[in-house]
């Protein structure tokens, strides 16, 4: 497989404590951890869901767009179209091996942290990264309309770079208008 010979210039975070799979020895055999995955939601592990899945599931956790995936393939010589990156990307989510964090407008990340948490998203580099659910409390939630129950409440908290004048305002503890 092309893709096992993949290097990026990504931090690969690829200890096995910090992959939350269900397999007991993830670390020993990647490609048999993304295929016992895929089995466990009951997808039938073809290999164009095994390629997507070794580079989605195998660094540990990620934030990544179906371009950013889309890209990866390709370097990887992994022979996907588009369009095959985003369907995968649906069925995977559906099958809840991936949530999807919607951030702004059309631009939506894929995140192989299925788990109760928040983000910070960076809108000069777009990028996304976790705030542990613990580290938010959220009060003073309204109350469900009729029949309906609060199923989730995901905090997206949207950073850019201050400018000098912004920083010096700050520092100076003045607050403008
Ligand atoms: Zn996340």
């Amino acid at each position: 497989m092309s893709i096992l010979s993949l290097k990026d210039g990504n931090p690969v975070r690829t200890q096995a404590e910090q992959i939350p799979w269900p397999q007991k020895a993830p670390a020993a055999c990647p490609i048999s951890a993304v295929k016992a995955r895929l089995r466990s939601v009951g997808l039938r592990p073809t290999r164009q869901r095994m390629a997507l899945g070794w580079l989605l599931f195998a660094k540990g956790d990620r934030h990544v767009s179906a371009e950013m995936l889309y890209e990866e393939a390709l370097r990887a010589r992994e022979p996907l179209s588009l369009a095959t990156v985003y369907n995968t990307l649906r069925q995977f989510s559906e099958a809840g091996l991936l949530r999807q964090v919607s951030v702004s407008g059309p631009k939506t990340f894929f995140d192989t942290n299925v788990s109760e948490h928040h983000h910070f998203y960076n809108e000069d580099d777009e990028t996304v990264v976790d705030i542990p659910g613990s580290e938010i409390q959220v009060s003073g939630l309204p109350v469900a309309p009729e029949g309906m129950m609060v199923s989730s409440v995901e905090v997206i908290v949207r950073l850019r770079r201050a400018d000098a004048e912004e920083t010096a305002t700050k520092l100076a503890g003045g607050q403008r208008a």
